[in-house]
């Protein structure tokens, strides 16, 4: 990067906005992947125009432009595979309205999820997408990615939630999306293409989400399984009976294994393959009505034991395994591989079977857990990176577990994005003229392809290559 730009970015920003020093560029050079690639420069705008300003600045000179939120993603999206510069949303990280009347929040992107959700429930309103990253992630990279979690299967992920947005061309042009009203037709759906477009097609400066009233009740209960087949039929039997849960949640013997490790004592009788969580809300009728439909479901689909919870200590004990995973897998393997694929509903036996296919095959440990309501496994391959054999044939489970969704009718995410880290098997699932349609919308947006370059189809082996590990843990 020549002296000139950075004087030019020093100049739009002002001198101590503007990071050249090797730790903040390492730190802004990875996600939660910990593969990374430090840019040359790291700007924190703190307005629109600024932004503005630094997009019209590198689209001219032809510099890489990658935008960071909280930097929680799993797919390397906010990673510089191509250096440039990374543009910091750290500033924008105010609550700008709270509209009960209209029922919408207006937020700048680098708003913590959970704090969006504090404030609203402070005032008797929900904003239901809860991935399990909502303490770190930021909205701006929630709208970028789509992201879901638990309660995506009744309440949808946060394309449902955006109405509204804000944001910078890579030409450096600012645009306003979609309206502040329920009903909203005019002209393209631009809002729905820059939910999920990865970071790719513009710089998002401001959100309006769309919020529901707060839940009055709820009510919690988990089911046990003597196969994690019956577990997945019941999960279907659940909905076949006419109830939405809130929540959905499946666990793996080898899941359940590893909490049961980690906390120091078992998680489910002896015998029990698999483990469901359910929860429903409403108002108290609704739940306690909902509650009584689904256990009997699940007793009907073979469950062999039931723990209903109907006090909030209770619910949280139900609750234990499933939020202890995380931290129990790191006893596991020194990395885990973590994909979030999603298949129909009704084909998550046969995603179940699959993954037995890829352990006896490929002889890796996989735990399989995760958002069972919406189809949606997280499939880990506990690895040691240190293990050249091992991590071959996790590189051909991959390969195995993404044809196979595919054939199930599935997507290879369902809700961490594509970024530099799945952008080999894209082809999978999309068609050369769909990749192509994808391209053109592409160059509409970006003409010089300066915005988050090495994503998707455009990821290269040299962009690979460059990519270091980080340093371990102290
Ligand atoms: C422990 C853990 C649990 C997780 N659980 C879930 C889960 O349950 N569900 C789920 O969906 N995800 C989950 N994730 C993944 C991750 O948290 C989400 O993808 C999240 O939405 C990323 O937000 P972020 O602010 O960290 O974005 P970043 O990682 O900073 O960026 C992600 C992408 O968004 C782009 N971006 C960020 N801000 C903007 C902006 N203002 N304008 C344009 N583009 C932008 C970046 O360029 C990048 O491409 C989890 C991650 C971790 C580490």
């Amino acid at each position: 990067m020549t002296a000139p730009f950075l004087e030019a970015l020093a100049g739009i920003v002002g001198p101590a906005r503007l990071a050249v020093d090797a730790a903040t560029r390492d730190a802004a050079g990875r996600d939660a992947l910990l593969r990374g690639h430090a840019p040359d420069a790291v700007v924190t705008p703190g307005s629109t125009a600024e932004i503005a300003a630094i997009a019209r600045a590198c689209h001219e000179a032809r510099v890489p432009l990658t935008v960071r939120g909280a930097g929680t993603g799993y797919t390397g999206g906010a990673v510089p595979v191509r250096g440039g510069v990374v543009l910091s949303m750290a500033r924008f990280d105010r609550i700008l309205a709270i509209d009960a009347a209209n029922l919408l929040a207006v937020v700048q992107p680098n708003v913590v999820t959970r704090a969006l959700h504090d404030a609203v429930e402070a005032q008797g309103l929900f904003y239901p997408p809860d991935p399990a990253s909502l303490a770190r992630c930021a909205l701006g990279g929630n709208v970028a990615e789509d992201a879901g979690g638990p309660r995506a299967f009744k309440y949808g992920t946060t394309r449902r939630y955006v109405l509204a947005l804000e944001a910078v061309l890579p030409t450096g042009e600012i645009i306003r999306t979609g309206a502040k009203t329920v009903k909203n037709v005019t002209g393209y759906a631009l809002t729905d293409l820059l939910v999920g477009s990865e970071g790719t097609l513009a710089i998002l400066t401001e959100i309006t989400l769309r919020l529901v009233p707060k839940p009055a009740a709820q009510r919690t209960f988990s089911a046990t399984f003597a196969t994690i087949d019956a577990a997945a039929r019941a999960v279907s039997a659940v909905v076949q009976a006419g109830v939405v849960p809130a929540t959905l949640e499946i666990l793996d013997r080898a899941s359940l294994d590893a909490v049961a490790a980690h906390v120091g004592r078992p998680m489910a009788p002896a015998g029990s393959e698999a483990l469901l969580v359910v929860e429903v809300d409403g108002s108290e009728p609704a739940a306690v009505h909902d509650a009584a439909i689904a256990t009997a479901a699940c007793r009907g689909a073979g469950a062999t034991s039931l723990v209903e919870a109907s006090t909030s200590e209770a619910r949280e004990a139900v609750w234990e395994a499933r939020r202890e995973l995380s931290f129990a897998l790191r006893r596991l393997a020194p990395r885990k591989i973590n994909h979030d694929v999603v298949v129909p509903r009704g084909r998550l036996p046969e995603l179940y079977a699959l993954v037995d296919r890829l352990r006896a095959d490929h002889a890796l440990s996989i735990a399989a857990f995760g958002h069972a309501g919406d189809g949606n496994l997280h499939v880990n391959l506990m690895v040691d990176p240190a293990d050249t054999a091992m991590m071959q044939r996790a590189a051909a489970a991959e390969a195995a577990l993404f044809a196979g969704v595919v054939a199930l009718e599935g997507s290879i995410s369902g809700e961490h994005g594509i970024g530099y880290a799945k952008a080999a098997y894209l082809g999978l699932q999309l068609t050369a003229a769909e990749i192509a349609l994808m391209q053109r919308l592409k160059q509409a947006f970006d003409p010089h392809g300066i915005l988050n370059p090495g994503k998707l189809w455009d990821t290269s082996a040299a962009d690979l290559d460059g990519l270091t590990d980080a340093p371990p843990a102290p």
